[in-house]
Formats: C-alpha cells, structure tokens, sequence
C-alpha cells in the first residue's frame, strides 16, 4: 500500500486536483491520500491557510468577518464549481466555518487559531473524498478524531504523541476504497484541535505511512525532484538526485534544501519506510527516492548544499589540549545561554563554536565572551559573522581517495578562501565554512567538479 501526500499548490483549483485523482487512480496502490489545504494558484494569490488565519485575527479583534470568511469560502466554491460538485460542498464549509467561529467565546485564542487553521485541510479532504465519489470510485473521508491522530497542546506547534500509532493502525487495518486523510492537524488528550507547525501536512503523511507499515511515502510537490545544487544559484542543474538516503537526505536538508522539512519525514525514516519525492505535473517522472541505504558509486557526491547565517565564536589558549574540562566548561557557557551549537571543531590550541546568529542576539554574545574570558582565561577570543557552511554530501566520500582534494582544488580555484573544514564523525559530509560573499562562486565550482558532465 501506498501513503501519497498533495501539498497545497496541487490543490490549489479543480486543475490540480483533477491531476491529484488521475494519479491515484492510476496506481491501485494508492489508498490513502493525505491533502494540504488549498495553496496559491498563482504568485500573488493566498493559501487559504493563510486566509483561515486572517478570519481567526479578525474574529479573535471582535470585528466584522465577512470579508475573510467570503474569501475561504470562496476558494471551496470555485473548486467544487469548476467540478461539478453541486452545492452541498460549499454549504458544508460556510456551515464548517460557522460552526468553529461559534466557539471563539469558550476557546483560549491559540486553540481557537488552529481550530479556524485546521479547517482548510478539514474541508478540503472532504472535498476531495466528495469529488472521487463524483467520478464514481469508491472513497471516503477519515477524520483525525476517529482514527485517533493525538498530538500535544502546544497550539501551532504540536508534537505527535507515539502512542496513537495503535490506534491509527488499527483503523487503517480493513478498509476498502481510497481513504482521503486531512494533514496538518489532530486532537490533543482533551479533545481539543492542535496543528503541527506550518507545512505539517508532511508531518501526517510520514505518520500514516509508519502506522500502516506502507511500502512508499509518497510526497507530491511541484518539482520533479531533488536537486544537487540549489538551482536558483546554479540555474543550468537539470538532472535531479534519483536516490539518496536518508542520512544523506538529512545532511543536505539542515543546510537548507527546502524541497521539504526533513523534521516532517522523521516517522517515516524511523519506521524505514521509502520517501519518494514526485511532482504532480509531471507524473510520469520518477522523483527522488529517498532510502535506508543505496548504491554507491565511488567517487560521486549526492549533492551540494550552502546554509548562511552561521557565526563563529574562536578561542585560542596555550596548552589547551592539557586542560581537562576545558571543552566542558566552553560549551555550558553556551548552553547557560539556551544557545544550541552546530559545530566545534578543534585545534591543539584553539576551539571553534559554531551557532546560528539567529541564536545569538548581540547581548547574548557580548554575554558570552565576557563569560569565556572570565572562566577560562584564553590567550584570545573572537566572534566571526556572516559565515557560510557549505555541506558537501555523498554516503562513503569521506573514505574514497582523493574527494576531499578534488573540492578544495575546485575551491582553490575559483578564488575561495576555506577557513575551517569538518568532516569528523560522519561518513556522509564534510562542512566547509567560508565567509557569506564566496557562497554562490563556491557552490558552483563544487558543481562544474562533481556533476557538470561534458
Ligand atoms: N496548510 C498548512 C500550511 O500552509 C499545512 C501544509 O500545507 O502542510 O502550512
């Protein structure tokens, strides 16, 4: 059985989501069907999760909604038009939305926002079980509640509670037909409507595929695969990634290949089922497979990814490596600070710390440079911004001779200066750190190396 799992511009009009039904019908396979919420159907358009939270802020100011509610309503009433739906549909979601705006008065404003939030992929999964069902197949909608989807009470934020997988997987045991399943959202122990952070729809996908042990994840977005290199700084990339793994995956995603969160996907790895990324344009490409383990040919790299906003706190001390604790002692500063650290590369003398500079505001830093020259007295200390961490991904490399050589020659080459590089404990990548300004140059002639044919 397969799990597949719509984004919101497949479903963005009645287009879309008639490709959404080819697809599944043309795979018997294909049982459970995980939705979004409508997304923009052009660039300057809205995602109608957006428009739901827009109707929450103005309902939570006490003021007239009409506006935002005809603008939801409206979304539902061109698809289920333009498909013939009848009426039914767009009553059910005036009715729907009327129904949660009612509840503003006994509801804290977090759990009234995602109860309003929860209604776009409510509706739509509703909406499209109802158009299945129009082209005469067998299918119906499953609600979170019924099939027991619980999750925490952190309000647009919440976390999957593992031990619903029982109960998810019992209710998907014997079913017949196609099962359309809203993502995004589940009910917390009291009952109450909590959503997944934005883009969660992923995150219900993955769970629903671990709970019915599926064969394949499968995420239709709108591109036919995952790419080596960002393409909007090498935008002659055409061959996509055919398979990776899910270490690789990860190591490519924390330097921000944005394809998908790969938090979204943790269910789905832990269980090692496959993720196979497709786009619903283009059904006939194969996507990327995303998998425990794979083929390697010796010698290539799966991909190049660059991750700015990274800042480098340096310290260096005489005879450091004969101080015991000193590592210790240098990252609880950070950790007094709530400050996760990325990196600490090492020298005989010197100590790297690498965080985000999202995680360290100017006061925390200057805080923590005066607590490493108080504790630790070092020779020096520094703080240096605006670095890049390139991630140069591809499972074994760090074992197959002369990698290594032939980045840093590319490097070299084009002019970039490496100020630090790590590829310690794993097998999958090395980081290179470089300053923001050689990003672009960088990730391009790593490219023209290690995948540029011809
Ligand atoms: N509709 C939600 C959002 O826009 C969730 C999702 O699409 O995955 O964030």
């Amino acid at each position: 059985m397969k799990v597949c799992k719509f984004g919101g511009s497949s479903l963005a009009n009645a287009a879309q989501l008639s490709k959404v039904m080819d697809i599944v019908l043309s795979d018997a396979a294909r049982r459970i069907v995980v939705v979004s919420a409508p997304g923009k159907r052009h660039p300057r358009d809205s995602k109608v999760t957006d428009l739901l939270i827009s109707l929450a802020e103005a309902a939570l100011a006490g003021g007239n909604t009409d506006r935002e509610f005809g603008a939801v309503v409206e979304r539902y009433a061109s698809i289920a038009q333009d498909l013939r739906l009848g009426d039914d549909v767009t009553l059910s979601v005036e009715n729907d939305l009327r129904a949660r705006l009612a509840r503003r008065g006994e509801l804290s404003p977090g759990e009234f926002t995602d109860l309003l939030k929860a209604a776009g992929e409510d509706n739509c999964a509703k909406l499209v079980a109802a158009a299945f069902c129009a082209r005469g197949r067998k299918a119906r909608y499953a609600s979170p509640k019924d099939t027991g989807m619980v999750l925490s009470g952190e309000f647009g934020n919440a976390v999957f509670d593992e031990s619903s997988y029982a109960s998810l997987s019992r209710a998907f045991s014997d079913f017949e037909g196609i099962v359309v399943y809203p993502g995004f959202f589940g009910y917390t122990r009291e009952g109450k409507v909590a959503t997944f952070p934005r883009g969660g729809s992923d995150i219900t996908g993955s769970i629903l595929a671990a709970a019915v042990r599926a064969d394949v994840y499968e995420n239709f977005t709108d591109v036919d695969s995952v790419y080596p290199v960002d393409p909007r700084i090498v935008p002659e990339v055409t061959e996509g990634i055919a398979t990776m793994t899910y270490r690789e995956m990860r190591e490519l995603a924390y330097a921000g290949f944005g394809v998908f969160a790969d938090e979204a996907v943790i269910p789905a790895v832990r269980a090692r089922i496959p993720i196979n990324i497709r786009n619903t344009n283009h059904p006939s490409e194969p996507g990327t497979m995303i998998l425990q383990s794979r083929r390697v040919s010796p010698g290539t790299l799966v991909g190049v990814a660059a991750a700015d906003g990274f800042c480098s706190v340096f310290v260096e001390k005489y005879l450091m490596n004969r101080a015991v604790g000193f590592g210790r002692r240098l990252l609880q500063i950070f950790e007094e600070e709530g400050i996760p650290y990325e990196h600490a590369p090492s020298g005989v003398d010197t100590q790297c710390v690498i965080v985000k500079e999202c995680n360290m505001p100017k006061e925390k830093e200057r805080r923590i440079v005066a607590a490493i020259k108080r504790s630790l007295s070092p020779d020096f200390v520094s703080v240096e911004h605006d670095i890049t961490a390139l991630m140069v991904v591809g499972e074994g490399m760090c074992y197959t001779p002369g990698m290594l050589g032939k980045a840093f020659t590319a490097l070299a080459e084009a002019g970039v200066s490496v100020s630090m590089v790590n590829s310690g404990s794993s097998e999958t990548s090395i980081m290179i750190t470089i300053a923001r300004r050689d990003r672009d140059v960088a990730v391009r002639a790593l490219y023209k190396t290690f995948f540029a044919h011809g």
